[in-house]
């Protein structure tokens, strides 16, 4: 059972490539921005309260996130591992991730980090939005207030997991083609 994190700006690809590897190498995926986007669905009381946080281009308390995220690991699929995408998002998500598996004797195996400059991603939120049905990919401030954040709260990771050595850097410019072979290269390697 391996556990893997595709981290990145909004933007970046982590869905579409997260995506592909989950069928390929029998993952399941966890995406907290689908599961937020699933409960303002449903309306459900959590889905009302990271509306207000999502709307306005600001992170959902990480207390919150947290716990929606608990409950979801504690279904367990038979799979042979775990992708996790747009989780962590801070430094106490990546702390509390770390000691949730560490219970039962995992960590982390590798993180890889899509690299793609702002103008593009800007240009690549912007498009999904007319399409994506996503009021935040829309507003071109709402998409630039969500790449502030990531500098500010959610890049500071990259330091953390290469400090442990996990971290990968890829180039988010290839092609959808060249980024999975090369991320799939790695995980060919990680896995039995
Ligand atoms: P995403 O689909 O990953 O781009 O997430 C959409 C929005 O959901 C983000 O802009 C945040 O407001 C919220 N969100 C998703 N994942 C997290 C997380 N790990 N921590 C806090 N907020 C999150």
């Amino acid at each position: 059972m391996i556990h893997i994190i595709m981290f990145g700006p909004p933007g970046a690809g982590k869905g579409t490539q997260a995506k592909l590897l989950k069928d390929k190498f029998n993952f399941a995926y966890i995406a907290t921005g689908d599961m937020f986007r699933n409960h303002i669905q449903n309306e459900t009381e959590l889905g009302k309260l990271a509306k207000s946080y999502i709307d306005k281009g600001d992170l959902v308390p990480d207390e919150v996130t947290i716990r929606m995220l608990k409950n979801e690991m504690n279904i367990n699929p038979d799979v042979d591992g775990i992708i996790f995408d747009g989780f962590p998002r801070t430094i106490a998500q990546a702390e509390a991730l770390e000691e949730f598996l560490a219970e039962s004797k995992r960590g982390i195996d590798a993180v890889f980090a899509l690299e793609v400059p702002d103008e593009v991603l800007i240009q690549r939120i912007l498009n999904r939005g007319k399409t994506s049905g996503r009021s935040d990919d829309t507003d071109k401030n709402t998409v630039i207030k969500r790449l502030k954040k990531y500098k500010e709260v959610t890049e500071p990771l990259k330091k953390y997991y290469q400090e442990k050595q996990i971290l990968h850097r890829i180039n988010g410019l290839q092609s959808i083609e060249e980024v999975h072979r090369e991320i799939a290269g790695i995980l060919n390697e990680l896995t039995p």
